[in-house]
């Protein structure tokens, strides 16, 4: 008969190394039950905190439905549909357990590959794939494009045009070695251009614009309501970012290349992000433009939360990413298309 005591002087005659391991496996299973307690009360909380919302319709209109499987159930009297504290979120339909996705967002917040997110989660690698798309379409929708105000520092980033897992009819040329980095002079349409704008308080817009160089007009149609009335805007010397300024009658300083100036008027913030970002982007061996998007706000997320604990940055990113009615099918996500802002 096994008893607590028994276990106790069983534990004593292991290795600190084994019992290390023990403890290990311990602290796992009691941080993952309470997260799973924790992760449902949050999304329920979050995802309804102006009232409850029918996912199908937007309808507001809403009445309880009775338990299915000890999960509160609701009716739309809109759409007279049913939906559950989760409908349409990104675990929504899945065969799996909610402590496994726990595991695979602490995967993600490392910065995994997806073969490895899948080793260590016990899924297959097509499932391992789109599970991280799944979350991420979800943070995406959750972080919204945002705002800045202030002091802004803005600028842009490229990245390699890639139609990695598009079909070879649809591509327009042949494909290139994958992974190949694109040096900022000589753009062409061959590169992303990815827009991005910082303030000081740490919030950050970043979004695909265009291919190519961008014109004040691209800038325009991204930032437009979104960069407060009286910020400074601090840009390199690129002639778009005048027009635009201009246009948008804002104060604008434009920092000389290398100039490092004790002023408050920089873009050494921006900058150290674009580097944080390659270095990190340089991992994933080539992004096909299509996802591009989505590792933008995987980055963003990371970096909007670091200053938390870890066992509370995978809690939120969950929480996070089931907040947002934003359920992707697998046979709408192959037919996917880069989203320019
Ligand atoms: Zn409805």
């Amino acid at each position: 008969m096994t008893n607590v005591s028994s276990v106790l002087a069983e534990i004593e005659n292991l290795s600190l190394y084994q019992q290390t391991q023990i403890l290990a496996l311990l602290e796992e299973r009691l941080i993952s039950g309470s997260q799973v307690t924790q992760i449902t009360k949050d999304v329920k909380e979050m995802r309804f905190s102006r009232g409850k919302v029918c996912p199908h319709c937007k309808g507001e209109n809403i009445l309880r439905n009775g338990k299915y499987n000890n999960k509160q159930r609701y009716i739309c009297k809109n759409c007279k549909k049913t939906f559950s504290d989760f409908t349409n979120s990104a675990t929504y339909n899945s065969k799996k357990t909610l402590d496994k996705w726990i595991k695979y967002a602490k995967c993600m917040l490392n910065g995994y590959s997806i073969r490895k997110c899948a080793e260590i989660v016990e899924i297959n690698i097509a499932t391992s794939f789109f599970w991280r798309h799944k979350l991420l379409n979800c943070i995406s929708e959750f972080l919204g494009v945002g705002s800045v105000d202030g002091v802004v520092e803005a600028d842009e980033v490229f990245f390699a045009y890639s139609y990695k897992g598009t079909k070879p009819i649809n591509m327009p040329r042949p494909s290139r070695k994958r992974g190949k980095q694109v040096k900022k002079r000589g753009i062409s349409k061959e590169q992303v251009c990815v827009g991005t704008a910082l303030d000081r308080q740490g919030n950050l817009i970043i979004e695909l614009l265009c291919t190519g160089r961008m014109t004040s007009e691209e800038l325009k149609r991204l930032y437009i309501n979104r960069i407060g009335e009286d910020s400074i805007l601090c840009t390199d010397s690129h002639k778009s970012y005048m027009q635009f300024a201009e246009d948008m009658e804002l104060e604008h300083k434009r920092i000389k290349r290398g100039k490092h100036k004790e002023d408050i008027y920089h873009i050494q913030h921006i900058n150290s992000l674009h580097s944080n970002l390659k270095r990190w982007m340089s991992r994933f061996n080539g992004v096909a433009t299509k996802y591009l998007n989505n590792y933008m706000k995987w980055h963003k997320w990371i970096n909007t939360f670091s200053s938390e604990k870890e066992s509370i940055r995978v809690k939120n990113f969950i929480v996070h990413s089931n907040i947002s009615h934003n359920y992707t099918k697998i046979k709408e996500f192959k037919n996917s298309q880069p989203i320019f802002m």
